[in-house]
């Protein structure tokens, strides 16, 4: 692959406490690759990452089956007027709602999702993320309420921390439990099936290891599944769309339209909703723009001297 090109893209809203996108994109024979892990993340667990931005600048994605991807837009766990305005802004059918942030209240969480199917629509779908930020207890509660604020909820995403209490809160709530840190940060994706712990899996491509990657867990975990993505630019953004569209069922939108939480992107052509789904292409990257958008210096180097990590482990590995 050709040398990384380090990016630095503002937020427009605080999301997952980061208000600055980096990613290094990489250029290879079949296009542009995304490598974007969050900057937490040691080397052995951005090799993952690492495998899918090289699959997408090296092999063509597997066939599509479908040519659009029905999306929900991201709410943050902001107030309910900016809730409001962000749905109405999404032009989807699906929103999923961040709740359980650290710092909040249920009632916060309660008037958020109550301005959310207000901008919806009685005849709009609602999911919420807690990112295991419940006990057991406190999940089986909070889900009761926010049914109700919500007038329905299509699912919960991720109510508890482990897998074990996944299982738990989805045997005492009639709300349908989505697994998400549970699979992508497991030693064993599967064990989700095994425990009978949740009704759909959530896939993120860059850390389960690229698109073919994925394809396989789907077909092994056996639950209906819920391509999102990780924050990434439309680079990164199309090889979640490649998954969404070669899946041979795809029964829920999916949380790949996050491009709109970024101010700006690497391309003429973002991939924003229409209609509430995403176009199966992939955009042209726009050197201007990523020009534009390049991290300064000391950040590139950073994420340089992280690729060199990140392929140390791989060698470490090797036996
Ligand atoms: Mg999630």
């Amino acid at each position: 692959m050709s040398a990384v090109r380090v990016v630095s893209v503002p937020m427009r809203t605080r999301f997952r406490g980061i208000t600055v996108r980096e990613a290094a994109l990489v250029e290879g024979p079949a296009g542009w690759g995304e490598w974007s892990p969050f900057l937490e993340y040691p080397p052995d667990v951005a090799e993952a990452w690492l495998r899918c931005a090289e699959e997408a600048a090296t092999d063509d994605w597997p066939a599509p089956v479908r040519d659009r991807v029905p999306v929900n837009v991201t709410v943050p766990a902001v107030g309910p007027e900016r809730a409001h305005a962000i749905v109405r802004a999404g032009g989807c059918r699906t929103a999923k709602v961040k709740v359980a942030e650290p710092g909040q209240d249920l009632a916060a969480d309660e008037a958020r999702l109550e301005a959310v199917r207000d901008a919806l629509g009685p005849g709009g779908a609602i999911r919420v993320d807690a990112n295991g930020g419940w006990s057991v207890d406190a999940a089986v509660a909070a889900i009761g309420r926010l049914d109700r604020a919500a007038g329905g909820l299509e699912y919960v995403e991720q109510p508890a921390a482990t897998v074990e209490e996944l299982a738990a809160v989805r045997r005492r709530v009639a709300v349908p439990v989505a697994a998400d840190e549970s699979i992508r940060r497991a030693a064993d994706p599967f064990r989700v099936r095994a425990l009978e712990a949740a009704d759909i899996a959530v896939l993120k491509v860059q850390p389960l290891g690229g698109v073919r990657a994925c394809l396989e867990i789907a077909d092994r975990i056996g639950l209906p599944v819920v391509v999102s993505s990780a924050l990434e630019t439309s680079v990164g953004i199309a090889a979640g769309v490649a998954l969404a569209a070669a899946l041979p069922e795809l029964p829920y939108a999916c949380g790949l339209a996050t491009v709109q939480l970024l101010t700006a992107d690497v391309t003429a052509d973002p991939l924003l909703p229409v209609d509430g789904a995403l176009p199966v292409v992939r955009p042209t990257v726009d050197q201007a723009r990523l020009t534009a958008l390049a991290a300064p210096p000391d950040r590139v180097a950073h994420w340089e001297a992280r690729l060199a990590a990140t392929r140390a482990v791989r060698k470490d590995r090797r036996p």
